[in-house]
């Protein structure tokens, strides 16, 4: 089965306007047309706008990086799917490591963020991971499948059939240290099996996987070569548009 190349940005809670524009200019220059995959930038909310205006005549899209379960409501400094489709996002990343440490997300407020997304016709990208001291206990394959079921619990046995899974372990994220392509490779591995288990056989062979943590342009390709990675989810080494524009290139040439 092949399944198309994805590399998607996460600018966390960095940029300003001007840099932006900056950053637009330099990427399209260093990328050039962009032949194979597909790339996603994904800005703090209140860039959307601007970076959509910014990339229209590009193939480059846009995510965001958080949705509220509900369409609207109470809920103050959130923002909903309809939203986000208003400014022409077509994926948002949910579960981050760094919302459910920093900011209490649950397994059951991830899933409630993941359906609503769906509902509103954006791919969400779900992040599964385990932390240091789950990965030396042995349990990283039970965390990630723990992270997945509660996902399937609220959304039903067809969630990642327009879904994205990044397997994304919390101890290399922004730590400069990476799983090694071998062990990112049994931990998608053991991802794409669960949504086997619990999905189908078609929606786990469709569905793409993304490893994440200290992904540069001098470790992509090892990570690409591997059966079931394909892409990544780049945090600190996508805020250089150089940088980026190389692991975007590095990341189709491994298909
Ligand atoms: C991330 O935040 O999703 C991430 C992978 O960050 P970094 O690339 O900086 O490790």
């Amino acid at each position: 089965m092949k399944r198309k190349p994805l590399v998607v940005a996460n600018w966390k809670m960095h940029g300003q306007q001007a840099w932006i524009e900056g950053f637009v200019s330099e990427f399209v220059r260093a990328q050039g047309p962009l032949q194979h995959g597909e790339v996603v930038l994904c800005p703090p909310f209140v860039f959307l706008a601007q970076l959509q205006a910014a990339l229209k005549k590009t193939l480059i899209g846009v995510g965001a990086q958080n949705v509220h379960g509900a369409e609207q409501g109470p809920f103050t400094g959130e923002v909903s799917a309809p939203m986000l489709k208003e400014f022409d996002c077509t994926h948002v990343i949910v579960g981050h490591s760094e919302r459910r440490t920093l900011f209490g997300e649950t397994d059951a407020t991830v899933a409630a963020r993941f359906a609503a997304a769906l509902r509103g016709g954006l791919v969400p990208i779900l992040c599964v991971g385990e932390n240091a001291a789950e990965r030396q206990s042995g349990i990283t394959e039970q965390k990630v499948r723990e992270q997945l079921d509660a996902v399937v619990d609220f959304a039903g046995p067809a969630a990642f059939a327009n879904a994205v899974v990044a397997y994304e372990p919390v101890w290399a994220i922004g730590t400069g240290k990476t799983a090694t392509p071998e062990d990112a490779q049994e931990v998608c591995a053991a991802i794409r099996e669960e949504v086997e288990n619990i999905g189908s056989p078609e929606i786990a062979s469709n569905m793409r996987i993304l490893y994440g943590g200290s992904v540069k342009s001098s470790n992509i390709v090892e990570i690409m070569k591997k059966a079931d990675v394909d892409g990544a989810l780049i945090g600190g080494a996508s805020l250089d548009p150089e940088e980026l524009a190389k692991i975007v290139k590095f990341h189709a040439v491994s298909e």
